[in-house]
Formats: structure tokens, sequence, C-alpha cells
């Protein structure tokens, strides 16, 4: 079966449209439990003055979201801190920075006014590097995964399971693609060790397929290889298979669940081909718990499913795949790429298509329990409700669907689900700050765009609009 554009594709490609299919009987009420069940989790909602430091950096996100110029000063900004070796040099960047926004607000005039003396200078990047660390400390929850425990263990005793994600873009050697591996083996030791001296959270425990490993790392096949190139995808493939092999077995003997992150398109032909290859070798039959992404903004995705749907029906021994459903975070990077080739891009142009299909292939995979675990990945109030809404009408349990978070963009959604019973697990990134960049920037960019979820619920948009359907 095809998946995105296959390398000798190299004039326009024409991509059906595809959402939600048009003779699919939805269950009668979806609509009405969808905006019971959205308003419920609404009231569940923190108050913002329980947060006083959460609604600043709201607020900060919110101004910059206003005024593009800015917003693209301060994400140039947060790409240099990392290179930057004082205060000084800090400052002058920032001051170089914003002296490009054409109308600066008085405040920024005066901290403009105070960068031209040393000791102002001084203050100034004392108090910007202070406002980066504070950001990024909001997503990334440690330096190594030894250090995030204290975090993970308190979000454990509230009832939410937690991903480590490690943070190290771009391998483009082989040493680094070893040492990514090394600290993944190391992760999963430390989190398998700490998780075993919890106390039991019978919600996090099992569903009705049987138990859930506590320990959950999150992988990208990028930084398991530097030879992901889509003109050579079993390159690739073979290269990421020699340190994701030891892993799984590791996972394995653990009882620990290894999820492996989807990337941009170039690299999910591999990604899928890696992992379905990886698990029918004889010794990775039984075990461990492994998962998938599956992409609602590739206009194929609803192929894609069908595919993971074909492999994890195929193989009953192990526990479950579980696919966790995303809308998909390249989404820029998918559209200027087929711009520049002259193709169509492969994802939906129109915000509303990519919740369409969201939603579509969301009551897909809720029905295609128990072949495989379902986890809906969304900050989108309505996207998730209708899920939780469809998994009930369905007569469910809610304990087979669980919802997951980002660290610093769901605290509030994952706290009001929580609360409501619902399985939760948090995706919490662990690495320095330099490594961490990257990840930030892109965090920022997508909760200060104008087509996000969180961008509309913050900027006040009335509860009725928020769940309306697509
Ligand atoms: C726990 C977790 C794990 C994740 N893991 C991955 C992963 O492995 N791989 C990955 O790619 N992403 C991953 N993501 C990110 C995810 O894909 C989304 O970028 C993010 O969750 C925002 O989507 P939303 O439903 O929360 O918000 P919403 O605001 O409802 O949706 C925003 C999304 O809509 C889509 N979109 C934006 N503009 C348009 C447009 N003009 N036309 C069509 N579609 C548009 C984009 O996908 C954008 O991210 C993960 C998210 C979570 C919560």
């Amino acid at each position: 079966m095809s998946c995105g554009r296959s390398p000798d594709q190299s004039g326009p490609v024409a991509f059906a449209t595809v959402t939600a299919a048009p003779s699919e009987a939805l269950p009668s009420g979806l609509e009405e439990e969808t905006s019971r069940v959205g308003r419920e989790l609404a009231a569940a909602l923190p108050s913002r003055a329980r947060h006083p430091m959460r609604a600043l950096d709201e607020k900060a996100m919110e101004l910059s979201s206003r005024d593009g110029e800015l917003r693209a000063a301060l994400f140039r900004f947060v790409d240099v801190t990392p290179a930057c070796r004082s205060l000084d040099d800090l400052a002058s960047h920032l001051t170089a920075l914003v002296e490009e926004v054409p109308k600066r607000s008085s405040s920024l005039d005066a901290a403009m006014r105070m960068a031209d003396t040393r000791a102002g200078r001084l203050a100034l990047g004392a108090a910007a590097a202070s406002g980066v660390r504070h950001m990024a400390h909001r997503f990334i929850v440690g330096e190594s995964p030894a250090e995030a425990l204290g975090v993970i263990g308190g979000l454990w005793r509230t009832g939410v399971g937690t991903s480590v994600d490690l943070l190290g873009e771009a391998t483009v050697t082989a040493a680094e693609a070893d040492r990514y591996a090394k600290r993944c083996s190391e992760a999963l030791r430390v989190l398998s060790e700490a998780h075993a001296h919890w106390p039991r959270q019978e919600r996090l425990e099992a569903d009705s397929t049987g138990p859930l490993p506590r320990a959950n790392l999150s992988v990208k096949v990028s930084a398991l290889t530097p030879l992901l190139r889509p003109d050579a995808p079993g390159v690739g493939r073979d290269d990421a298979a020699r340190r994701l092999r030891p892993l799984l077995l590791e996972a394995r003997d653990l009882g620990a669940h290894l999820h492996i992150d989807m990337e941009s398109l170039d690299s999910l032909e591999t990604t899928f081909e890696l992992v379905f290859e990886l698990l029918e070798e004889p010794e990775l039959r039984a075990g461990p718990s492994v998962g998938l992404v599956l992409q609602a903004y590739l206009r194929d995705s609803p192929a894609h499913l069908e595919r993971i749907l074909g492999f994890a029906r195929a193989s009953s021994a192990r526990p479950p795949l579980q696919v966790r459903l995303v809308k998909g975070a390249y989404w820029d990077h998918e559209v200027v790429e087929a711009r520049q080739h002259g193709w169509s891009p492969p994802v939906f142009e129109v915000k509303a298509d990519s919740d369409r299909n969201f939603e579509a292939l969301t009551r897909r995979l809720l029905d295609a329990r128990p072949a495989v675990r379902v986890a809906v990945a969304s900050h989108n109030l309505r996207s998730v409700a209708h899920a939780i809404a469809y998994s009930r009408l369905r007569g469910a349990p809610d304990s087979d669907l669980e919802l997951q978070v980002l660290r610093g963009l769901g605290d509030d959604l994952q706290e009001a689900l929580a609360t409501r019973g619902l399985r939760v697990r948090s995706y919490c990134p662990v690495g320095d700050l330099v490594a961490g960049m990257a990840y930030l920037v892109r965090r920022l960019l997508e909760n200060t765009s104008n087509e996000s979820f969180l961008q509309e619920q913050a900027s006040g948009a009335d509860l009725d609009r928020l769940l309306a359907p697509p």
C-alpha cells in the first residue's frame, strides 16, 4: 500500500480529499453527548487564579501572537539563546532583534534604553535569560530522567501517567545516534526502577485487554539514525533497527512501553516498515507494549490507519499495539516543502478538514478495539469531548480510552480529565535547554498560531463556538 510520496513522483501529485465517510452512520445523540462532555470538562478546568505564573505566560504569548513582527523577533531570539556565552551576549542579541520591530510598545522602548549601558545590558540579559528559562521549564520537566522523577512521580500520584521524550533533535552522525540510544536505555531503567516503588493508581494500571505498563518512553526514529532519506528508506530503516531492537528487548524485559513518534512525511514509510518488521521478529512477537502515531492532517491518513489495523489484527500474540491519534506537528514544513517542488500539499489546507478527519479517524480507531489500544492526543476540547462521547455511546468503559496532552500546553485539560476520572498521560520532554530549543520554538509557534484551538480559547471565544462541530 502506498503511503506518502514515492521518490519517483517528482511532478504534482493529486490527492483525493478524504474526510468523514459520507455513508458513515453516526450513533444518535453523538452531538448532544459531545457537547455535554465538553461542558463538563470546561467546568472542571482549573481556575486561572490558582496558576498565576501560567496566566502570565499566556498573557506574554497572547501579546506576541497579536504582533507578527515581535513574534518573529522573539522566535529568532529563542533560537540564538543556546549559542550565547554570556548575559551580555544575550542582551545584545535581544536588543538587535527587537530593533527590527518597527512599532515598539513603551515598555519595550524602555528596555532598549537600558541596553545602552553595560550594567543595563547585564540586567536586561539576566531578565531575558530567566524568562526563556522559565518558559522552557514549563515545557521541559528536567535535564535528565533522574532529575525529572520529581515531576513524573508527582503526576503519577495525582493519577496522571507520563511518556518521557528525550530531547535531542537532528542526529547527523552515528555517534550521536548511539548516544541517543544509550540515553533511551538509561531512561527505561531509571523510569522502571522508580515506577516500581510508586503506589497503585487503578486507572493507570489496566484496561479491558490487560495490564498497562507504568514506565513509558517515546522515541524518534530520526534520532536513532543519521541515514534517514526518503529516496532510500531501507538504509535508514536498517540502521535505526540496529539501535531500536535492543531498546525493544530491554522494554520487554522491564515491562515498559515504547512509543515511536511520527515526524515529517518523508520518514513515515521508514517508520512504519521499521516497526512492523521488528515486531515480527520471533523474540519480539510477545512484547513489549509498543505504540505508533497516526497523523490526521495527512490526506492519506485513512489508508495509513487501514495499514496499521491490518498489521495489528494479524498479530494477536503481543499486547495490542497502541495508536496515538494526533493532528500532526509539521504542517508548515509539509506545505512549504510541497510548494517548493510544485506538488499539492499532502496535508489538508483548511483546519476544519483536519479536525473533521481527526473525528472520523477517532471513531474508526475506537471501533477497532480490542485489536488496538487507542490514545487520543489533542488539546482541543471539542476533539477530546467527541472521543469520550463516542467511546461511551459505543458502550465501552472509560478505561478503554487514553487521552494524552503535551506538558506545558495541556496541563489545564489534563487536570480536568483526571478530576473526571479519565485516563490521561502527559508527554514530558526531558533534556537540557540547548537541546530543548527546537522543541520550545515549535510549541511556541503552535500555541500562538491563529488556527490553534488553545489560541482561540485563550482569546475568550465562547464555549458554544469552541464545541461546535468542525
Ligand atoms: C501527547 C501528544 C503527542 C504528540 N505526538 C506527536 C507526534 O508523534 N507527531 C506529530 O506530528 N505530532 C504530535 N503531537 C502534536 C499534534 O500533532 C498537534 O500538533 C498538537 O496536538 C495540536 O493539535 P490540537 O488538536 O491539540 O490543537 P488544534 O488547535 O485543534 O489543532 C492544531 C493542528 O491543526 C492542524 N492545522 C493547523 N492549521 C491547519 C490548516 N490550515 N489546515 C489543516 N490543518 C491545520 C495542525 O496539525 C495543527 O497542529 C502530539 C501531541 C500530543 C498532545
